[in-house]
């Protein structure tokens, strides 16, 4: 059964002016058109930004705590259709049931988080040089922003960015992917029916280029949040550059796992294996490389890849371990990596290929994949193949397995596995990343803490989340009051 979406603008549902529209079809049976959505262009944008400027001087002028009663009542909304939208995302993106229901309930959370935190905005004291001055800061939001998403998180990265944009005071156009936007008019509709005034959230569907060109190109926006490849977003912040608009762009990853002798081989398997073959290794901070100390290195690589075997792969509404890929071009790009792995002589240890038969011929289906003996400058230990493919390298001793981990363009997660205390602190010292973890895997975010990358898996501009999430979407003003 097919569902019609629209854009919605100015607190109503519209279609595209064109009349256009695309359709998402299940990547668990890719013949089955779940939903219809506007296929927008400029226009549709501009109408956005209109009802979105026009919103701004009210919205930021209704106090904190009015503004976080609607975000926490949204909250609460989502929170009673969670498994309507759980299905949604399932239906569209293709994770599992167990992964779409955790990620609905973190945007759920993170509506309550920041309907809290909208008590907050506000600035601080300092004492003055001088008798009869006060001298303080007040946070001021930046004015209408617009926010693109990606697909692998299309409920959790859009609320990760509205909510906190809205509680500091602005208003927003959110263009969300293509692949899966149906979750993002639910989240429209639990803020409107939670009393949001119409223009201050928009949200218009459509293509990169003809939606999401327009919008950042648009001297209406007064900041951009961006979540995507480093592809995108390099051209997202050159773009931006050129009205020095404030921006920020969270990109790609390629995040690695060092496993230690004192580690217990089998959780270190299982710390490795849920982070590389979790949400189809479509993370950007999935597992995708390991990096093994020689002395367990044989052992690791038949712990991870027996637990690669285990895995069940189906259609996410079964609740398998792992779902599709949600898209036949992300399913051929990840082929064509393991093709690539294959070609620069690394060992295919474990799956390997597409599956086949009744359950799987209809969708976008690849086996875990594990390769060892995987040398560190091999494309498929450098590049971001975005699949549930593990490249296992090995490392002669801890200081070598530091540089493995850091000989790499990207910088968004990283962890080790270790009982050594002192490796442990090192590592997190030392490692290029913007996350760092010790006996964790590398996917797996608090929402209270800030997020963002190092390298090229970011502008490194702004983080998210957390107070962070706050400061992209504020201005500072300093005043000095004399008396
Ligand atoms: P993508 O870069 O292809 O698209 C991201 C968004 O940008 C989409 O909404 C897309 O329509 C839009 N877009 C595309 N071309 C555009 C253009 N010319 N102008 C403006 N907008 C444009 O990325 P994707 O395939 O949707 O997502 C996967 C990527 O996202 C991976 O690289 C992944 O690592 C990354 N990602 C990063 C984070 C993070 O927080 N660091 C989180 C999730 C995903």
């Amino acid at each position: 059964m097919s569902r019609t979406y629209g854009n919605f603008i100015d607190g109503e549902w519209t279609d595209s002016q064109s009349g256009e529209t695309f359709e998402v079809t299940n990547p668990a049976a890719a013949g089955e058109v779940v939903s219809v959505h506007p296929a927008s262009s400029e226009a549709d944008v501009e109408a956005a930004l209109d009802a979105a400027v026009a919103a701004q001087d009210e919205w930021a002028s209704t106090p904190g705590p009015s503004r976080g009663a609607v975000l926490r009542e949204a909250g609460n909304n989502l929170e009673a259709r969670k498994e309507e939208a759980t299905e949604v995302l399932v239906r569209e993106e293709g994770k599992t049931r167990s992964e779409a229901g955790g990620e609905v309930q973190r945007a759920i959370d993170i509506f309550h988080y920041y309907g809290a935190k909208a008590r907050d905005v506000g600035g601080t004291v300092k004492s003055a040089s001088a008798p009869g001055k006060d001298l303080y800061t007040k946070h001021e939001p930046l004015g209408t922003v617009a926010l693109i998403t990606p697909w692998n998180y299309p409920i959790a990265i859009p609320v990760w960015k509205l909510a906190p944009a809205l509680a500091a005071g602005n208003t927003a156009v959110l263009k969300p992917a293509s692949e899966a936007p149906g979750v993002v008019s639910i989240v429209l509709e639990c803020l409107d029916h939670a009393g949001l005034p119409a223009g201050v959230a928009n949200v218009v569907t459509g293509s990169g280029s003809e939606v999401g060109g327009p919008l950042i190109e648009s001297e209406h926006v007064d900041g951009v949040s961006f979540t995507g490849s480093t592809a995108v977003g390099t051209m997202v912040a050159e773009t931006a550059a050129v009205d020095l608009t404030r921006v920020q762009c969270e990109m790609g990853g390629k995040n690695p796992t060092v496993v230690m002798p004192s580690a217990d081989i089998e959780d270190a398997a299982e710390t490795v294996g849920v982070g590389a073959f979790g949400t189809t290794g479509q993370s950007c901070t999935a597992t995708s490389r390991a990096i093994v100390h020689e002395d367990v290195y044989d052992e690791f690589v038949a712990a991870v890849s027996d637990y690669a075997e285990s895995l069940v792969v189906g259609d996410g509404l079964d609740d398998p371990d792992v779902g599709p890929h949600v898209s036949e071009n992300e399913l051929s790009s990840t082929l064509e990596y393991i093709d690539i792995g294959s070609a620069e002589g690394a060992t295919l240890e474990a799956g390997g290929g597409r599956l086949s038969g009744d359950d799987y011929d209809d969708g976008y289906f690849v086996e875990p994949t594990v390769f060892s003996g995987v040398e560190n400058d091999a494309r498929i230990a450098q590049e971001e193949i975005f699949g549930p493919v593990l490249a296992v390298v090995e490392a002669e001793s801890f200081e070598d397995a530091l540089d493995l981990a850091n000989d790499v363009d990207y910088g968004l997660s990283a962890s080790i596995v270790t009982q050594d205390l002192s490796e442990g602190k090192r590592f997190v010292n030392e490692v290029e990343a913007g996350v760092a973890k010790i006996n964790e895997k590398t996917t797996g975010l608090e929402l209270h803490v800030p997020f963002g990358g190092y390298k090229d898996s970011s502008t490194n501009t702004y983080r998210e989340q957390g107070d962070a999430g706050l400061d992209f979407f504020s201005s500072v003003k300093t005043i000095y009051e004399n008396y």
